[in-house]
């Protein structure tokens, strides 16, 4: 037996544990709404075409497409909503695969839990008879999602029960299925004897409601309370996905509701009071949400679908609205979509209770756009003058909901976007387009690309300027550095531009650009009397397998009149070098140029070391990470020293970058390092400011350094 309070423990390990799975159910749910959008805008788009409800239109429908017209547009349905149950079982299971936590590295082959749902769900429907058209859509719905969530729940024990050691030689797609069959098999049992068992149950009455009016009558009309039920459980099913108004159907033509086209009865529900006063838009007087959308929001997802759903919104069908937003299993959308059509329910009876609107015994068609349809029921302006207080109300009453759900939005997507930020900048190049970086990252990641791309070139893309200074404080160099502004996020990482373009192919056209733009601003200096100092640029390890390289720089050298000397690249460590002839070969023809070359990050990459007999290094630039703790690592000030005695005894110049502070800048000189650069002198500037920091306190010479650091070598 547990002690007492770790069985307490116990009990609050578990209901975090149940929470939070359920949390990951709804989330996924939603999301699967949103990924059968596509599905839905067809459906709805169908709908729209095929219920207009002005008989001038339908007229000429006739005319243009034929008398079978309908068929068409009822094929697209039928295709589309037709099919939701089975394709929200098919989706969900594999979006809940994807996010369910792998059990000792048994993941999930996506392509069979699909499978396995597609098998369960349709096992579920045979159950009760051949499965008619209806019964794979919005009918079975609730059955899609218990079966969507179901079968990745229990295929994941199941797979990481029966352990297999794969054959490597085997096809892995032969060797997935093989490996799956065994526990498809064993999902699909236990969902049939599940549904056996439910099949067992007696079937759900809702006939007590009949004998509610005959309850309620002698004290109040009945309406007041029959006609608040029906729209909360219509709203009750619209929110968990359900279409309500197919199983209001069948659930309240004998009970709720008068007969169809009978007169207004106070003692029922009268289904076209609440077709025209309270479904302005669709369930849950959604026109009101869409309305509020176009209010709070200025741009996005959001605003897009509002623009989407208007159309479809004066016909009152809001799928869109429902799984697009969504509203369906949306807490934040719980309240306000109960609550607008209950308060316009309420509106509405009291108009009616009042005789401030006279109401008429006849039918409108659900389709019939608000204000028209109010007139319509009541012969009067009245009815529609209610109806745009309806659309007020709701509008009102969704407001501040829609004002949270977009603060929400924006927060995440920030969120995500400093993610997908620090993911690029970690990644090695290889992961970018890989699927573990998570979708919403690689999304952003691909978004980047696009815009670099488009960007390259532009007046968003510019160098900045670091100056380099040597022992006595005098400039001696510049460091040029990527500057992408970009359109909506502003400035970006220039490590992570660098990693996009490496990893999106733009690298050597980014290099070039940079290049270029480089020696330009170069060339601008020397007019300025900067012949002097040299200009540093970053060159990706994988530009040097380009063999237009040396070429490339040579023109630049001759277009803008600079010598080679004038020129240094800086060739980081951080990725590996490719060990390719054409690399060797490069580096040979840019050094014979004259231009120097510079091996940055040293101390932290791949081969350091090698790098230096490989080529013809120039420069040393000390990793900074090295220099960031100098004051207080000593085996960080070993290295250092390490590092410079080898430059000088190779020859080398040594440089120390992210050097912030005096005290860094004097340890560093004692360890051996030559010149300096970080934010101690100043941070990478524009170009004009950089010539005036250049041309004003760029070349003044500190002496007590200058004294205090004679070389540590000499
Ligand atoms: P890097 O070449 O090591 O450049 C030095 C980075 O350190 C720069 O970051 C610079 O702004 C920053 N820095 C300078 N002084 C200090 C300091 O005192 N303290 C600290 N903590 N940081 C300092 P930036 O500009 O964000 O560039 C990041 C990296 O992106 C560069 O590292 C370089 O690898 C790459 N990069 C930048 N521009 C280019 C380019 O034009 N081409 C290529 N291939 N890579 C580039
Ligand atoms: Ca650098
Ligand atoms: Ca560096």
């Amino acid at each position: 037996m547990f002690p007492r309070r770790s069985k307490s423990k116990l009990i609050t390990t578990l209901t975090k544990k149940l929470l939070s799975r359920l949390r990951l159910w709804a989330v996924t749910v939603r999301d699967s709404f949103v990924v059968l959008l596509p599905l839905t805008f067809l459906g709805v788009a169908a709908t729209l075409l095929g219920n207009v409800p002005f008989p001038a239109m339908q007229r000429l429908m006739v005319q243009f497409l034929g008398i079978g017209w309908q068929e068409g547009t009822q094929n697209v349905v039928n295709a589309t909503y037709g099919v939701f149950g089975l394709a929200l079982a098919v989706v969900l299971s594999i979006r809940l695969a994807r996010r369910l936590p792998v059990i000792e590295g048994s993941e999930l082959p996506q392509a069979w839990v699909g499978l396995a749902a597609l098998v369960n769900f349709m096992l579920c429907l045979t159950f009760r008879g051949t499965p008619t058209m209806a019964a794979l859509g919005h009918d079975s719905m609730l059955l899609g999602i218990i079966i969507g969530l179901a079968t990745p729940e229990l295929l994941r024990p199941l797979i990481a029960m029966r352990r297999v050691t794969p054959n490597y030689e085997s096809d892995p797609t032969f060797y997935y299925a093989i490996r799956m069959t065994l526990p498809l098999v064993i999902a699909s049992s236990i969902v049939m004897l599940a549904a056996k068992v439910v099949m067992g149950l007696p079937p759900l009455s809702m006939y007590w409601l009949a004998t509610l009016p005959t309850v309620i009558n002698p004290w109040i009309d009945a309406d007041w309370l029959l006609s608040s039920m029906a729209v909360l459980i219509n709203q009750a099913l619209w929110f968990v996905g359900i279409h309500g108004n197919k199983v209001w159907d069948l659930l309240q033509a004998q009970t709720l509701f008068g007969a169809a086209g009978a007169a207004y009865d106070p003692a029922r529900a009268w289904r076209p009071l609440i077709d025209t006063f309270v479904l302005l838009g669709g369930s849950g007087a959604t026109f009101g949400l869409v309305i509020s959308l176009f209010i709070v929001v200025r741009e996005g997802p959001f605003r897009r679908l509002a623009w989407m759903s208007l159309l479809p919104s004066f016909f009152n069908i809001n799928e869109l609205l429902i799984f697009g937003v969504p509203v369906a299993l949306n807490q934040t959308f719980l309240l306000p979509f109960f609550l607008a059509p209950l308060v316009l329910t309420l509106l509405a009876l009291v108009a009616v209770h009042t005789n401030l609107v006279p109401l008429l015994n006849l039918v409108v068609p659900w389709s019939t756009p608000p204000l028209l349809s109010g007139y319509l029921l009541t012969g009067s302006w009245r009815g529609a003058v209610l109806q745009a207080f309806g659309l007020l109300v709701s509008t009102l009453i969704y407001l501040p909901f829609v004002r949270r759900a977009e603060v929400a939005r924006l927060r995440s997507q920030t969120e995500i976007f400093d993610a997908a930020i620090s993911a690029i900048a970690s990644q090695s190049q290889r992961h970018l387009r890989s699927e573990q970086l998570g979708e919403e990252v690689s999304l952003v990641a691909r978004g980047l690309l696009v815009a670099l791309r488009h960007d390259i070139g532009s007046s968003a893309l510019s160098l900045a300027f670091q100056p380099k200074h040597d022992r006595r404080g005098a400039a001696v160099g510049v460091e040029a550095l990527l500057r992408w502004q970009h359109s909506s996020h502003g400035l970006i990482r220039a490590d992570v531009a660098v990693r996009l373009a490496e990893e999106g192919g733009l690298i050597r056209r980014l290099g070039a650009w940079v290049l270029e733009e480089a020696c330009a601003c170069k060339a601008r200096w020397n007019t300025l009397g900067l012949s002097h100092i040299t200009m540093a640029i970053n060159v990706s390890p994988l530009q040097l397998d380009d063999p237009q390289l040396p070429a490339l720089l040579s023109r630049c050298l001759d277009r803008y009149h600079l010598s080679a000397s004038e020129i240094e690249l800086e060739i980081t460590e951080s990725q590996a070098i490719p060990l390719l002839e054409v690399v060797d070969r490069n580096l040979e023809k840019i050094v014979a140029m004259g231009v120097s070359l510079a091996m940055d990050d040293f101390g932290m990459g791949y081969s350091s070391l090698l790098h230096m007999r490989r080529f013809y290094i120039r420069t040393i630039k000390i990793d900074g990470s090295l220099i960031r703790d100098v004051l207080t690592n000593p085996t960080s000030r070993d290295i250092i020293h390490t590092i410079a005695a080898l430059g000088h005894t190779r020859q080398l110049e040594v440089v120390a970058e992210f050097v912030e502070t005096v005290e860094q800048r004097d340890a560093l000189a004692a360890l051996g390092c030559e010149i300096f650069q970080g934010y101690l002198y100043s941070p990478p500037l524009p170009d004009e400011a950089c010539v005036e920091y250049l041309l004003t306190n760029g070349t003044q010479v500190d002496d007590k350094v200058a004294l205090a650091t004679a070389s540590v070598f000499s």
